[in-house]
């Protein structure tokens, strides 16, 4: 009998997956320890601090770009209603910075790795915490060749960029990574973990 419990726990953690509780609208789940492809947010937590951003309005830049336009009109106002950030069009003066990059040149211009064939985003810290002049910058890089809807790519992006590490563990998140439905519009959850991380303390 033990070992047929056993079993099945093993069966079901390695062929179903970890049962994930339903969240709802009234219980919003928090994806802080990520789906199992990303570290917990608590890998990247130093003396109970998190790096994010702490001044506000975050400053964005890209070139301008037909295809990505609507794109980052989208990430930029589904992230404002939590998160105050604009766009502006002087690239020396943004604390995240979109980078626009050939297919050809993809692997070789960005620290994209091989499986990041669409787009990937750093958050970087500038100088040293409880220093004068710490700072933190993001950047990412997308692909122009893109495959996936430029929507869903951007805003998974913006999301890593500020520092949002994870992969949610549901598919219906912008932030759940391999996902076929490529939603564009922040899930409840989604806006949740990002809640959480910036009114958790700061690296500053
Ligand atoms: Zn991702």
């Amino acid at each position: 009998m033990k070992n047929l419990y056993i079993f099945l726990l093993v069966f079901i953690t390695f062929f179903i997956g970890l049962p994930f509780p339903t969240p709802t609208a009234e219980t919003p789940i928090i994806y802080w320890d990520g789906a199992g492809d990303t570290p917990p947010m608590s890998a990247y937590e130093q003396d109970g601090r998190y790096l994010r951003f702490t001044e506000f309005p975050i400053l964005v830049y890209m070139p301008f770009d037909s295809k990505w336009e609507s794109a980052l009109e989208n990430a930029l106002q589904q992230v404002s209603a939590m998160v105050p950030i604009r766009r502006i069009s002087d690239s020396t003066q943004a604390d995240i910075l979109i980078s626009l990059v050939s297919p050809e040149d993809f692997l070789a211009a960005t620290p994209c790795l091989e499986h990041q064939t669409e787009g990937c985003a750093v958050i970087r810290p500038v100088g040293h915490p409880g220093h004068p002049g710490f700072t933190v910058i993001g950047h990412l890089w997308l692909n122009t060749a893109t495959a996936l809807p430029p929507h869903h790519v951007l805003l998974h992006e913006l999301i890593h960029a500020l520092g949002l590490l994870v992969h949610s563990p549901y598919p219906s998140d912008v932030m759940y990574n391999g996902n076929d439905a490529f939603p564009t519009t922040l899930s409840l959850q989604d806006r949740a973990t990002l809640h959480q991380l910036y009114t958790a303390p700061a690296w500053h």
